[in-house]
């Protein structure tokens, strides 16, 4: 996807502040964080959300992406992960991406 921000960010065409990568995905700062620890783990391939057909393999890598995530981030206490589908659950970014948030005492509802 040329217009894609997400695609830029994951395979370096824009610079970003990159936590962890391998082959398949990237974690990276989120821009507005919410959490004191808000990543974002993003395939380098897109899909535009979690039920876009996403080969079981980036699934498992966006997995260990985000046990990366939390160990180079010292998430020992906790942390939350989010994805959102659909402009009605919250999604402003058309391609696939799962927000780890932590570094604080987290809310206790989901919504
Ligand atoms: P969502 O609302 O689930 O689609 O989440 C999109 C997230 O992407 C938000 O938390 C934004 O702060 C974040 N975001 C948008 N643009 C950028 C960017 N250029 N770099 C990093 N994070 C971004
Ligand atoms: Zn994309």
């Amino acid at each position: 996807m040329s217009d894609c921000i997400f695609c830029k960010l994951a395979n370096h065409e824009i610079p970003t502040n990159i936590v962890f990568e391998d082959d398949l995905v990237a974690a990276f700062e989120d821009a507005n964080p919410q959490a004191p620890v808000h990543v974002l783990v993003v395939p380098k391939a897109h899909y535009e959300n979690i039920i876009d057909d996403v080969p079981a393999e980036t699934l498992g890598a966006m997995a260990n992406a985000v046990k990366e995530v939390a160990r180079i981030k010292g998430l020992d206490e906790g942390f939350r992960v989010i994805t959102n589908k659909g402009e009605a659950a919250g999604q402003t970014v058309m391609h696939l991406h799962w927000h780890v948030l932590g570094g604080k005492t987290l809310g206790e509802g989901l919504v």
